[in-house]
């Protein structure tokens, strides 16, 4: 009989600023849980040394590693292939593993997705997307790969918002429409769905996005990417107005569900996940 194995699968994640993210404490939790012998390790990498790091992972046969920022779009080229929604966005998140080729996922805009989904189905929606950065382009990517006919990108900086609109044009079936964020901004009555991409609201309860909250109605789902803290000032609105709001906190977790499940296989509890975010942002 063979002894007992002293070796766990090892995944992982590369950034800057990796102390302030707490995906870690939620990864392992679920290892816990499921009772899996695998490690995540959360590691700061600078820019320059991007390159050595995915190799390192590759010498230690790590199964995969997330990655933010600012590593995002320039992993790309240290990696041996892209999945749909990660080619269209030319940004990774996820790097998974398979037969010893690491190919890059994006699970951002896919935990967002899910976590629309537990409340409605995008398919045939028109949706307002505040923002054009990095999160914006992975929720409008999937937006649109998963059946939403229309997207308004609502965005200060007009050159971002010009630059999404076309991605999505050129790549998807989407349509895609750029515009300018000018003041008390009206959420149309044609979208049925509003997201607020933007980082307003990060650490700050009472940031508010400029939209005419009276446009905030019944019947309208209202999305928000903010995890710290999740009930913000946006979350409050929609909430008092009656509309169904959807919290950071679900995009962050189901992320982690997603990229659980591209390395390990499993459908990891997203409750257990979720509770041990709170915990340790002390939500
Ligand atoms: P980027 O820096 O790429 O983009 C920031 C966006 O916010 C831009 O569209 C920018 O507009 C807009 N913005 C910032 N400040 C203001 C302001 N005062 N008024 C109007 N618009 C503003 O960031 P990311 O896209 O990477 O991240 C955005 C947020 O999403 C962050 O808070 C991040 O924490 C969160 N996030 C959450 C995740 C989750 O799992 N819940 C996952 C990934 C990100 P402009 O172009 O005009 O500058």
């Amino acid at each position: 009989m063979p002894g007992p194995s002293f070796l766990s699968e090892l995944v992982g994640s590369f950034s800057q600023g990796a102390a302030g993210n707490p995906t870690v404490a939620m990864i392992e939790a679920a290892f816990r849980h499921h009772g899996l012998d695998w490690r995540y390790i959360n590691c700061e990498v600078p820019p320059e040394k991007l390159g050595d790091a995915v190799k390192g992972a590759r010498a230690m046969g790590w199964r995969g590693f997330n990655c933010s920022i600012p590593h995002k779009v320039e992993v790309i080229q240290h990696l041996d292939g892209l999945g749909e929604s990660a080619a269209i966005m030319g940004a990774v998140n996820c790097a998974v593993n398979r037969d010893g080729r690491f190919i890059g996922e994006n699970t951002d805009g896919k935990g967002f997705l899910k976590s629309l989904q537990e409340v409605t189905d995008p398919r045939g929606q028109s949706i307002v997307l505040f923002g054009a950065g990095g999160a914006a382009r992975a929720i409008a990517v999937e937006l649109a790969l998963a059946g939403a006919v229309a997207i308004t990108i609502v965005n200060r900086d007009k050159a971002r918002g010009e630059t999404l609109a076309k991605l999505i044009n050129d790549k998807t079936k989407a349509k895609a429409s750029y515009a300018p964020w000018t003041k008390a901004w009206r959420i149309p009555e044609s979208a049925s769905i509003a997201v607020n991409a933007t980082s307003i609201g990060l650490e700050d309860g009472s940031a508010a996005l400029d939209i005419d909250t009276s446009s905030l109605r019944k019947g309208l789902v209202v999305a928000d990417v903010i995890v710290n803290p999740p009930r913000t000032r946006l979350m409050r609105d929609a909430e008092a107005a009656g509309a169904t709001p959807i919290d950071g906190l679900g995009m962050l977790v189901n992320q982690g569900v997603i990229s659980t499940k591209y390395w390990t296989g499993i459908d990891a509890d997203p409750n257990v996940m979720r509770k041990e975010v709170a915990r340790v942002l002390g939500l």
